[in-house]
């Protein structure tokens, strides 16, 4: 099966299986096999393929693989460390990645995505807030703490969504206006509408790396505000997070560090299965009053709580476990690498469609997206007939978008598969649906 990912069509729509009865009785391990791979398997998607761009996808190493079938074979409960190592792995892991990233200085732990992180982030947040004013929501409820300014430049949809969850409800976000022609929030702005909250503390969420066109919030900046307004700064570093492996783009995330809380996801651009995130943050003490699972049977938290008084679930598995193996057997350079030639195909990918003279980019290549469009009447109607048949192909994978009121496609590296040759084959089939409209 590893083997076939790099030649199964890239992406198709899914032919309908057909209801399956509940079997009463098994018919054996070999027999399911064989029954998966011939009815299910051949209508799974390529998207752990080299030329699919769609959204922000990842892949996964054959280390991480490796790790994933142990995390089943093992079956280890990391939500206590009464009995195992199994949560010391993944304190371990939390620390590397914490490295890798310049957050040294804060805590962290494993989570099922990127929106369970800013989910976590955010609850975190919300006691803060309430200590601000005297309350613990985590004691009171959310009632107690009235509306909750939550300002940002282009909010991720999981922060609206976490909004909601957390009660805080989605109304409370206040679109500060980004720079011109960016999606990176005007400091200045977020300035003033700090400073018309009058003293009352609020919740900043700053982007590293936007979906469309991966724009980086003023990190540094931002930070510098809290000397004169109280708020709770949370990063969104879900892929983006991942230019500070880089040389060349590490002063993109220049000011990470100095977040209450930032979001990483992992089964993006660290190339492990799903479903795998973490969630870092400075005050741990509030995370633990939310989070805090108690119960005769189960050990008081100690200097370094019990994973299960941190995060939403109390039994949960053991997630680090793919990132260990992936990062033992590749190395911080080993991952480096991978980021490095993902962003090297963004670059070619825009040069060529660009080159071709029927298709231009909306935004430039800032890491790993191409966003582009049609040089010629880029409607919705044209821009959307384009992404179908370049789906149509087979050849390769990419995701309609608006950016700026602008019809447009995306196209994001973050597979580790990805070579020059599936670039260039990926810009060939772009450029002849193209040609097929014009
Ligand atoms: C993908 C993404 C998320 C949500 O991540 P999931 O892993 O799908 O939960 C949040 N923020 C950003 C910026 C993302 O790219």
């Amino acid at each position: 099966m590893l083997t076939g990912i790099e030649t199964r069509p890239v992406a198709r729509a899914p032919k309908a299986v057909g209801a399956e009865e509940l079997p009463e009785h098994g018919v054996g391990l070999r027999a399911a096999l064989a029954r998966f791979r011939e009815r299910w398997e051949p209508q799974f998607s390529g998207s752990a393929g080299p030329r699919y761009f769609g959204f922000v996808t990842g892949g996964a190493t054959p280390a991480s693989v490796a790790g994933d079938w142990l995390t089943g074979v093992l079956d280890q409960n990391a939500m206590s460390g009464e009995d195992s190592a199994a949560v010391e792995l993944e304190r371990q892991t939390v620390r590397w990645i914490g490295r890798m990233f310049g957050l040294e200085e804060h805590t962290g732990a494993f989570v099922s995505g990127a929106t369970m992180s800013n989910f976590v982030g955010l609850a975190i947040a919300r006691e803060w807030l309430g200590e601000q004013l005297g309350i613990s929501v985590a004691q009171a409820g959310v009632g107690a703490l009235g509306a909750v300014p939550v300002l940002s430049g282009t909010p991720h949809s999981s922060i609206v969504k976490s909004l909601s969850m957390l009660g805080i409800g989605r109304d409370s976000v206040r679109l500060v206006p980004t720079r011109p022609g960016r999606e990176a929030v005007d400091v200045d702005r977020l300035a003033e509408a700090l400073a018309a909250l009058d003293g009352r503390p609020a919740i900043v969420v700053a982007n590293a790396g936007t979906v469309n066109t991966v724009d980086f919030d003023d990190l540094r900046a931002i930070a510098v505000l809290r000397q004169r307004y109280p708020f709770w700064l949370h990063v969104d570093g879900a892929f983006g997070a991942f230019a500070a492996l880089t040389p060349e783009h590490a002063t993109l995330v220049d000011g990470l560090g100095e977040a209450d809380s930032v979001c990483v996801d992992l089964h993006k651009w660290l190339n492990v299965p799903y479903d795998a995130a973490v969630q870092f943050t400075r005050h741990r003490d509030l995370q633990l009053r939310v989070f805090l699972n108690s119960a005769a049977y189960l050990t008081a938290p100690s200097d370094t709580p019990d994973f299960g008084h941190l995060v939403p679930e109390n039994s949960r598995r053991l997630r680090a476990l793919t990132a260990w193996f992936s990062l033992t057997a590749y190395g911080r350079d080993g991952h480096r690498d991978i980021v490095q030639r993902n962003i090297a195909s963004a670059n070619s990918l825009a040069e060529q469609l660009t080159a071709s003279g029927l298709l231009r980019l909306v935004a430039p290549v800032r890491l790993n997206v191409a966003c582009f469009t049609l040089a010629d009447r880029p409607t919705s109607e044209r821009v959307g007939a384009l992404v179908d048949a370049i789906a149509e192909t087979g050849e390769t994978f990419v995701t309609p978008t608006v950016y700026d009121g602008q019809p447009a496609v995306r196209a994001a590296f973050s597979n580790w598969r990805t070579t020059d040759a599936d670039v260039d084959r990926a810009a060939k089939a772009i450029i002849a649906a193209a040609l097929a409209l014009s």
